[in-house]
């Protein structure tokens, strides 16, 4: 960054204080800010020349300023461009596509925090929402659950983040506290729960803010797509193998974000892995077998052992049926998906025998804080397809026909192309 663009960012960045002084704003390191503003400035091209030399008095380091800012005209201009407004795809109505809107810039309120994102996953309740199989979205929605990006800016009342800090929020928005759910622990059952995404304006876009008691603190290392996909996939993956106790041979139906994630976990802990994928999709199965699995097969065979529980990711109902039977005595199918098409009818003899069959809703903050410390000790490897966030209909559309193994993640700023690979 050349010195005058720095400046300038920083003007831009203090112009942005300004908007935001009356929130208890932290800037202990307005430089690192700087760097999260430059694509921007980039973006909208802003001219530097003019500005050079316009240090003001609140540049001063430490300085928490509350004095209105007073930057020239052009840069007042471009900066309430800037300040007021973000780029975000917006669901109108089910069985739309997503719409590229510029909206307000919305401002932390108490509890809350700020955040610029980075990076975002795209999870297949994505689609489900998308697709009217969810019931009673609101609506217009910003869609977008597997949050990662920085703190930009708090809302009163929230300690423990600083400013530039690196930030993940999850499908869990908000919960009431009080319920006989919330106080037995079982704040995934919550009556009052409001997801992201969903309820709450979610991570397809620049910018967002999210209650700060449902935000997990992030590593600064790896990428940030490759840690949007843990923010759903992996943690709802890693509830639903907690759900299947001490199995030791484990089904897993539906190879894609949470399977790829969770077989991962599932190896570490000593389990063995059998992938069933679509009958004939050869490639998942060789990306099954590469994370570990010790089979891979259609979900119309039979794997070699019998299972002693079976993860279920994929949204058919059929495939329910389809793992009690090969599942033995005492085990358990898990349903992971928050939408499944209808279960058809099978005889009580594949559930006799204390077989279970159960589903695995949402997630506690207790889940988020196990699984981050369990990544944490050892980095899971994440398969991502990386999209701009404009390309959104287009990730929607690749993972509803399964055009790509591991995970879709949006990045604020990948250039607009075809949807890749991230090493
Ligand atoms: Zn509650
Ligand atoms: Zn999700």
């Amino acid at each position: 960054m050349s010195s005058e663009t720095e400046l300038l960012v920083r003007e831009i960045y203090l112009y942005r204080v300004g908007v935001f002084r009356k929130t208890a704003f932290e800037f202990n390191d307005d430089l690192v800010i700087a760097d999260l503003l430059y694509p921007e400035v980039t973006r909208i091209g802003l001219k530097t020349a003019g500005f050079a030399g316009t240090r003001r008095r609140c540049l001063d380091q430490g300085c928490h300023c509350n004095t209105p800012m007073t930057p020239s005209r052009t840069l007042r201009r471009k900066g309430r461009e800037m300040s007021h407004t973000m780029r975000a795809m917006v669901l109108d109505r089910p069985g739309t596509r997503l719409r590229l809107v510029h909206r307000a810039v919305p401002a932390p309120g108490a509890g809350q925090i700020l955040i610029a994102v980075e990076a975002c996953g795209v999870c297949r309740t994505d689609l489900h929402l998308v697709d009217g199989e969810l019931p009673d979205p609101v609506l217009p929605m910003i869609p977008g659950h597997e949050i990662v990006g920085r703190v930009v800016a708090l809302g009163a009342g929230v300690p423990g983040w600083q400013a530039s800090q690196r930030v993940g929020v999850p499908w869990l928005g908000w919960t009431c506290g009080h319920c006989r759910f919330c106080r037995a622990g079982r704040e995934n059952l919550c009556e009052q729960a409001r997801f992201t995404g969903y309820q709450i304006p979610g991570g397809y876009a620049q910018y967002t803010v999210a209650d700060a008691r449902y935000c997990f603190a992030l590593p600064e290392e790896p990428a940030p797509e490759h840690l949007a996909p843990l923010l759903c996939a992996g943690l709802i993956g890693y509830r639903a193998l907690r759900m299947a106790g001490d199995a030791q041979r484990l089904g897993v139906y539906g190879f894609g974000a949470a399977a790829h994630l969770i077989t991962q976990v599932a190896r570490r802990q000593g389990r063995e892995v059998f992938a069933l994928t679509r009958p004939g999709d050869a490639e998942s199965q060789a990306f099954a077998r590469r994370l570990g699995a010790a089979w891979a097969g259609g979900s119309d065979e039979t794997p070699p052992e019998t299972l002693d529980a079976a993860l279920i990711f994929a949204p058919a109902g059929a495939l329910v049926p389809a793992a009690l039977r090969h599942l033995d005595r005492g085990g358990c199918v898990v349903c992971a998906g928050i939408h499944m098409s209808d279960i058809p009818s099978f005889p009580y003899a594949w559930l006799w025998g204390e077989r279970s069959l159960r589903s695995v809703a949402n997630l506690t903050r207790r889940d988020g804080d196990e699984f981050f410390e369990l990544v944490r000790q050892a980095p899971l490897q994440t398969e991502v397809h990386v999209f701009a966030l404009e390309q959104a209909n287009e990730a929607l559309d690749q993972l509803r026909c399964g055009a790509f193994q591991g995970a879709a993640v949006l990045r604020m700023d990948a250039p607009v192309g075809r949807g890749r690979v991230s090493p």
